[in-house]
């Protein structure tokens, strides 16, 4: 049930697919203290060896609804409907607003909670509203985009209210209208194919084709989607640390200026420079041939190997740059192991 397909299995596991079925899971785990897991599409997990110790609740809620909003376009998702063919279906009826995150795994109960971005455009931007089962009161309700606090790939669902909302259902406010293009990947992919005024499918069909190009798109034919996608997040590092950045050849870093002095670092220019090339081998885990930040279950991988090259990565870096790459997906049934706690130590 996951894309890297390591771990163990489940103590227990359950289905949703209505809020009733969800919220009785909740109850269940609860009236037993049974330790609960939320999974959507298991595309950004990394699952222990021995497995989880508790209840998985898949949240498989359907449904995909369009509705005429003034001049824009309400799209009420349930939370178990795959992200990719939302994204589909809203560029197929012209609407802008999603196009750039195309090709993206997962389910669309998923995307608040790291406020899912790429190529310039994320989900807090569109998102109106989120309907979350909240286990604290087993009642569910209906928070505003405001409400979810997001932030660069973040938002209260992974910060102060981690593990505490269940999302149910996504509505999305989408509009007619051009897409966005601020990538000069898309750009350049768009002047390739020759298309001055592009629509929003069309750069859907150009981020597709850039990230199959990285192996970013779940395919089964292709060992490179064997991960989970990016690794470790991008640091942000204060602009002074950028002349220190420099590769073997002494050549800079590429950096990215934000607002308040800072800069973002590519993790995948660090991750190369630290010695890992693309295609890189170590025993059943292995680093994608097409993108330095997927690490890859070669066949038989298991956690632990997945675990020990992410750990040697983070060790390399950190010696080499004093940058302390932290991970990007979630942990399950790790208890407090210290491979898992070193991964997500930001400094020594
Ligand atoms: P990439 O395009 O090689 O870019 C690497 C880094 O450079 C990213 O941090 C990206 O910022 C930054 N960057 C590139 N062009 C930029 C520009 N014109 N202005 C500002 N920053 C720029 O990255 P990739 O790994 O192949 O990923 C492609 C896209 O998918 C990126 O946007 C990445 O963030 C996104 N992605 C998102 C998730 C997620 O939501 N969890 C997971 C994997 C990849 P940004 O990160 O701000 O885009």
């Amino acid at each position: 049930m996951t894309t890297l397909g390591v771990g163990g299995r489940a103590r227990w596991f359950a289905r949703a697919t209505d809020v009733e079925e969800a919220a009785a899971a909740v109850k269940w785990s609860g009236d037993r203290s049974v330790p609960l897991f939320v999974l959507g599409g298991g595309s950004n997990l990394v699952v222990a060896d021995g497995g989880f110790d508790g209840l998985v609740l898949q949240m498989a809620l359907g449904g995909v609804d369009f509705r005429a909003n003034g001049d824009a376009t309400r799209v009420h998702v349930g939370a178990g409907e795959p992200w990719d063919e939302v994204v589909a279906v809203a560029v197929s009826r012209g609407l802008a607003g999603l196009e750039c995150l195309s090709g993206i795994p997962g389910t669309t109960g998923g995307t608040p909670i790291q406020n899912v971005g790429a190529y310039g455009q994320d989900v807090s931007r569109s998102i109106a509203s989120v309907t979350v089962l909240d286990r604290m009161t087993g009642a569910t309700k209906v928070l505003t985009g405001r409400d979810c606090r997001f932030g660069y790939r973040t938002s209260r669902f992974k910060g102060e209210d981690a593990g505490r909302f269940l999302v149910c259902d996504v509505t999305f406010e989408l509009r007619a209208g051009p897409p966005t293009l601020a990538y000069p990947d898309v750009i350049t992919e768009l002047e390739r194919r020759r298309l001055t005024a592009p629509s929003p499918a069309d750069v859907r069909d150009a981020v597709l084709s850039i990230r199959r190009g990285k192996g970013m798109v779940i395919d089964p034919t292709d060992p490179d989607t064997r991960s989970v996608g990016s690794f470790f997040m991008n640091p942000v590092v204060d602009a002074a640390h950028v002349p220190r950045l420099t590769s073997e050849g002494g050549g800079r870093a590429p950096a990215y200026e934000l607002p308040g002095g800072r800069v973002k670092i590519p993790a995948a220019w660090l991750i190369e420079q630290s010695g890992f090339a693309r295609g890189y081998e170590a025993g059943a885990a292995g680093i994608s041939s097409k993108h330095p930040l997927a690490i890859v279950n070669r066949g038989a991988a298991t956690a632990r190997d997945v675990l020990a090259l992410a750990v040697q990565i983070k060790r390399k870096v950190a010696d080499r740059f004093g940058i302390w790459l932290r991970p990007e997906p979630a942990f399950v049934g790790f208890g407090d192991d210290p491979d898992v706690a070193f991964l997500q130590e930001t400094e020594s």
